[in-house]
């Protein structure tokens, strides 16, 4: 059974990572507006013997940016924290705060880029930086990880290039399913953000759908083991 940890002790970023010069610019300004918020790059959150990853794109200005931890604090995180506890992935309750005592189990959170950027818009140069950086080592050093779900098409090319795979090779639709050039299945979903509930683009029954067809890969993965 997987362990019950977090965060992850996975490759981080410094708090003071200088290789987005855009983005330590908002960061700065963001620290000196509001020194009491986190202000730094967002580490990943959930279980270091994951079998799934849940990629996002970009911590939230007001979410993961002020609280520290992945989908905490803003509005896209509330359905995802309640997906996560439907499918018995996270323990605990979610009070929208990192000392809230929430753990995840057998998932892991990973973002492709970890500081916030400008109206949530990094840029091609910010989002293959941090993949390059960050989000390619800290996938690598989950082993156990064999399925992925993507939020958003930006989360899923990065997903995709950290596997090696090409992007025309891969594309990107809600609930699509793709075998990655390291062995590793990922599945699409369109991102939880507020704009995409409210207009109905992403229904809970639609996310529900992305975990179900997650777990059911996993199950056949094991499955396909153990007949080996
Ligand atoms: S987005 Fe990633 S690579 Fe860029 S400054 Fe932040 S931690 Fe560093």
């Amino acid at each position: 059974m997987a362990s019950v940890t977090s965060p992850v002790p996975a490759q981080e970023a410094p708090r003071d990572c200088p290789l987005c010069p855009r983005l330590v610019a908002f960061r700065e300004a963001l620290r000196a507006e509001h020194p009491a918020w986190w202000n730094a790059p967002v580490p990943h959150f959930g279980d270091p013997e994951a079998w799934l990853a849940i990629c996002g794109l970009a911590p939230g200005k007001q979410g993961a940016n002020r609280t520290g931890r992945p989908f905490t604090g803003d509005y896209a995180g509330l359905l995802l924290y309640q997906t996560l506890a439907r499918f018995g992935l996270a323990q605990g309750s979610f009070a929208e705060r990192p000392d809230d005592g929430l753990a995840l189990r057998g998932v892991v959170i990973v973002n492709a880029v970890k500081c916030v950027p400008p109206q949530n818009k990094p840029t091609p140069q910010e989002i293959a930086t941090c993949t390059h950086a960050y989000f390619r080592p800290a996938l690598a050093a989950l082993p156990q990880v064999r399925v992925l779900v993507a939020l958003g098409r930006i989360a899923h090319d990065a997903a995709v290039r950290a596997a090696g795979g090409r992007l025309s090779a891969y594309p990107f639709a809600h609930l699509a399913e793709h075998r990655l050039p390291d062995g590793r299945l990922l599945v699409d979903s369109y991102h939880c953000s507020r704009y995409n509930q409210n207009t109905n683009r992403l229904t809970p029954a639609m996310f529900e759908a992305v975990f179900k067809r997650a777990a059911a890969l996993r199950a056949a993965e094991v499955s396909n083991l153990r007949g080996k």
